[in-house]
């Protein structure tokens, strides 16, 4: 789950990270009067689910309240990354003397959670591992003891040279790993951490990204979703229980299973076209999961085609060919189907198919390249 810049900064400021003050509006008025508030240089900021906000004119100071009105008009009608710009956060304009990075990820290889931290901050991380990679240094933190001390030094060194900045960047560093653990987090990440003229180490912008699987035991994170600021499919996935997440392709795939889910877009890819999404039904499918897949992909308008790979273990092939016919009934398809299925019950599945004008194929090979080649236009091979 994401969290905007704001939330992240509230649990940010509970754990004692420095950090300016600031409020949210949705509308100019509001941006100016909380502007006019402060006094002084503000920044207003859009509070959208997507990284790079400032290349896409998501973020601009404002040196008088009625500035402060007209950046936030502006930013208010931004879609950025395509999602609408809802709210945005004012917030006081700091001085700024340097920029640099500070995050930290869950890293699958280690098992362990990672930081990284850059003096080279402010712009795309990204690209500067790409480029001079010498400039991140990573630091894995056994869990046991959390970031120790000495580490943070370590890291706060590697940060600045200055005693005492390099003191309150380890200080920093250990409060953002508590905040990390505190919310189930698989990302957090100050970006930039600066500091000022007067020397202080400030965090000016704050991410996280919350671990969907720990949002039953923190309901005060789980409270923070905002579902205005999701993509559609996904909220409509999440409500009928799916695993759902929207991609750019143009293969819709309808699986069963994490792992077949996974093997069935390397293949789209292998073949050469690229899945509009990833869609896990679960195990034990009914009838009305595949008429709620079947909704939240045929309402994507770059889907060409559509793959369905079921492999029926405990699913059972008869209830996703049954979810299948019900779902054209209330709602005849526009794209071509492929329909791929082997397993418990296949032989009623398939008659249950035929019966109703449709057929399917046993070989998954086969089906995906069908399904590329309808997506694409190009000839069946
Ligand atoms: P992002 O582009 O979505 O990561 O948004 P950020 O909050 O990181 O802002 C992008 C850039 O705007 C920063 O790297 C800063 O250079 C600048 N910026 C953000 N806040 C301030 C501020 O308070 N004062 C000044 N002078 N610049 C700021
Ligand atoms: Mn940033």
């Amino acid at each position: 789950m994401n969290i905007h810049e704001y939330q992240a900064k509230e649990i940010f400021r509970k754990h004692g990270i420095p950090i300016p003050p600031g409020e949210i509006a949705i509308t100019a008025e509001e941006a100016e009067s909380i502007a006019m508030s402060y006094g002084g240089t503000v920044v207003v900021k859009a509070q959208v689910h997507a990284g790079g906000r400032g290349k896409a004119g998501g973020v601009k100071l404002a040196k008088t309240p009625e500035e402060a009105k007209k950046v936030a008009r502006d930013i208010l009608k931004l879609k950025i990354k395509d999602l609408p710009v809802q709210k945005v956060l004012v917030t006081p304009a700091a001085d700024i003397a340097t920029e640099a990075y500070a995050g930290i990820i869950v890293d699958r290889a280690s098992k362990k959670a990672v930081f990284m931290v850059s003096p080279a901050g402010g712009i795309d991380i990204e690209e500067v591992a790409a480029k001079t990679p010498d400039k991140i240094l990573r630091h894995a933190v056994d869990p046991r003891y959390g970031l120790q001390g000495f580490e943070a030094m370590q890291l706060g060194f590697f940060l600045y040279k200055d005693v005492k900045q390099a003191r309150a960047a380890a200080k920093i560093l250990q409060q953002l790993y508590a905040a990390f653990v505190a919310s189930g987090a698989s990302l957090a990440e100050i970006n930039p951490l600066v500091t000022t003229p007067t020397g202080e180490v400030i965090a000016l912008d704050a991410k996280m990204v919350v671990d969907d699987n720990e949002l039953d035991r923190l309901p005060e994170i789980a409270a923070l979703r905002d579902e205005s600021s999701e993509e559609r499919s996904e909220v409509a996935a999440r409500e009928a229980n799916l695993t759902f997440i929207k991609l750019d392709g143009n293969v819709g795939c309808v699986v069963n299973g994490a792992g077949l889910a996974m093997a069935t877009m390397d293949l789209v890819k292998y073949y050469g076209g690229e899945p509009a999404n990833f869609l896990d039904i679960g195990g034990s499918s009914n009838p009305e999961k595949v008429v709620n897949a079947l909704r939240i992909i045929t309402s994507d308008p770059n889907v060409k085609a559509i793959l369905f790979n079921i492999f029926g273990g405990i699913t059972r092939t008869d209830d996703v060919a049954n979810g299948i016919v019900t779902a054209i009934k209330e709602n005849p398809l526009k794209v071509p189907l492929v329909i791929r299925l082997t397993g418990t019950n296949e032989e009623i599945a398939l008659k249950i198919l035929t019966e109703n004008g449709l057929s399917a194929m046993t070989d998954m090979d086969e089906a995906v390249k069908k399904a590329v080649a309808l997506a694409t236009g190009s000839k069946v091979a």
